[in-house]
C-alpha cells in the first residue's frame, strides 16, 4: 500500500532537508527519500570535512545561470544571516576563514546533526535506503522507490547534480525533467580542475604541489586566488572558480604575479643577468616555478625591450587546457533543469502544477566559497515555504 503525504522530497541533501523542514515546520505531513543509508553524506565531506556552509557576503554575482537574475529572489529571501541564526540557534562554533566563508570549528557534521534534529522537531519523516525508481503522475504523484510506495500532490526533486559519481550522485533529477518536458541547460562539471596539453604537462607537471597565489581569468570572469599544480595540471581556488566559466579549446589566461613588476629593479640596476633575474623572483613566487619558468621563456637578451617582454609574459601566461578532470573531480555541476521553466519565487514547475527542483540540480551554480549551500540553503526554503 502506497504511503500518503502532503509533500514528498527526493534527495536527503542540503537543499532536500532545509525544504523539508521549513514545510514540516508550517505543518505539511512531508516525507524525504534518501538512496544512501544516512542523510546529507555531500555535507560531511564539504569544505575539507568542515562544511563552508555560507558566504556573508553573497550576492547574484557569485552564481552562473542562463538567466543571472533568476535567483535573486529566493536568494533575498533567505540570506545568510538566517543560515547563521539556525547554526547559532544550536551552539554550533564556527569562523570565517577567508573571503567571508564561514566554516564549521569542529566538523561537518554539526551541520548533518542540526539539520537532523530540525527534521525531527519538524515531523519529517525520512526513509533511507530508499532509490526513486519510478515517478508517474495522474491527479497526484506516484513514486516507486525500493520495496515502497509514495502518493503526493506535490514533489520536489533535491537529488543534486552528477559530481562525486562514487558517492552515488544519480541523473534522476534531470531525467525526471526530462519526463515531464521541462528543458535542460547542458550540464558540465564546474569548479573542476584543468588538465594540461601534453607540452604543458611536460613542462610543469614534475612542480606538483607548488602552490601560488595568482589571478586566473576566463570568459572575461576574474579570480584573485590560490593556484596549484597537480600531476595532471592545474587546481587551487583560483583555477576551479575560473574552470566554471571556461570553453573547451578556450584559453585561461593567469597572471603569475599580480601587483608585482618583477623586473622593475633589474631594469634600473647594473648588472643585468641570470642570477640577477632569479632573485628578483624572490618573494613573489616558489623558487622552482621561477626557475621553470625562466627556463623555458628565457629573455631574448638583456636590452630593456626584452625584459619588457618578459614581464608581460609573466603576467599573461595562456594556457589552453587539454579538459577537466570530469565530473569525478567536479564540486559541482553547472547547468540543469532551465531555469525559464520554474518560479523563482517558489521553484515550481510552470507547465507541471505540484513539481518542484531545487538546489543543485537546477541551472544555478556558485562560485566556490559556501555559495553553492546557500544557493541549497535559499531555494529550499523557496520551495518549503510554498508547499
Ligand atoms: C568534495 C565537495 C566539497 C564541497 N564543499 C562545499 C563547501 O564547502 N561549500 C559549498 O557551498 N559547497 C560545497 N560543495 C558543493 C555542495 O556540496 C553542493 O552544491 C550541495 O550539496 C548541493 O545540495 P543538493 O541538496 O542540491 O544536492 P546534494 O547535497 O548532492 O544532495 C542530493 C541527495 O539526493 C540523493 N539522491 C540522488 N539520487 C537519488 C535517487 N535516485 N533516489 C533518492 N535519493 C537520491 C543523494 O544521495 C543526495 O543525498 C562541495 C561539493 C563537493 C563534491
Amino acid at each position: 500500500m502506497s504511503k500518503e503525504f502532503d509533500a514528498v522530497v527526493l534527495g536527503a541533501g542540503a537543499a532536500g532537508l532545509m525544504c523539508a523542514i521549513e514545510a514540516g515546520k508550517r505543518g505539511r505531513r512531508v516525507a524525504v527519500l534518501e538512496r544512501a543509508e544516512k542523510i546529507g553524506k555531500k555535507i560531511l565531506i564539504s569544505g575539507g570535512g568542515r562544511c563552508n556552509f555560507t558566504n556573508i557576503h553573497c550576492a547574484p554575482e557569485n552564481f552562473l545561470s542562463a538567466n543571472p537574475h533568476f535567483a535573486k529572489s529566493a536568494l533575498a529571501r533567505y540570506p545568510p544571516k538566517d543560515f547563521i541564526a539556525l547554526v547559532e540557534k544550536h551552539k554550533i562554533p564556527y569562523h570565517e576563514k577567508t573571503l567571508g566563508q564561514l566554516f564549521c570549528g569542529r566538523s561537518a557534521s554539526d551541520i548533518t546533526q542540526m539539520l537532523e534534529t530540525e527534521r525531527r522537531a519538524a515531523g519529517v519523516q525520512a526513509f533511507l535506503n530508499q532509490k526513486t525508481r519510478e515517478i508517474s503522475k495522474t491527479t497526484e504523484f506516484l513514486i516507486r522507490a525500493d520495496g515502497e510506495e509514495f502518493r503526493t500532490p506535490a514533489l520536489v526533486v533535491a537529488t543534486g547534480g552528477l559530481s562525486i559519481p562514487k558517492m552515488g550522485a544519480t541523473p534522476l533529477g534531470y531525467e525526471i525533467a526530462k519526463q515531464f518536458g521541462l528543458k535542460i541547460q547542458e550540464t558540465r562539471p564546474a569548479l573542476v580542475p584543468l588538465t594540461f596539453s601534453e607540452k604543458d604537462k611536460r613542462n610543469y607537471c614534475d612542480l606538483t604541489g607548488v602552490s601560488m597565489e595568482v589571478v586566473a581569468a576566463a570568459d572575461g570572469h576574474v579570480f584573485r586566488e590560490k593556484m596549484l599544480i597537480t600531476h595532471r595540471g592545474v587546481s587551487g581556488p583560483a583555477v576551479l572558480q575560473a574552470s566554471s566559466y571556461w570553453q573547451p579549446r578556450k584559453p585561461v589566461c593567469i597572471d603569475l604575479a599580480p601587483g608585482h613588476n618583477v623586473t622593475s629593479a633589474l631594469l634600473q640596476g647594473k648588472t643585468k643577468s641570470d642570477s640577477a633575474l632569479r632573485n628578483a623572483f624572490v618573494g613573489v613566487m616558489p623558487k622552482r616555478f621561477a626557475e621553470r619558468w625562466i627556463e623555458l621563456h628565457p629573455p631574448k637578451d638583456w636590452t630593456n625591450a626584452a625584459i619588457d617582454n618578459f614581464e608581460k609574459a609573466l603576467h599573461r601566461w595562456e594556457i589552453v587546457p587539454s579538459g577537466t578532470e570530469g565530473y569525478e573531480k567536479a564540486e559541482v555541476t553547472a547547468g540543469g533543469v532551465d531555469t525559464d521553466e520554474l518560479s523563482s519565487k517558489t521553484m515550481e514547475s510552470r507547465r507541471v502544477p505540484g513539481l518542484f527542483f531545487i538546489g543543485e540540480v537546477v541551472d544555478v551554480t556558485g562560485h566556490l566559497g559556501g555559495f553553492n549551500f546557500q544557493w541549497a540553503w535559499a531555494s529550499g526554503a523557496a520551495a518549503g515555504r510554498a508547499l
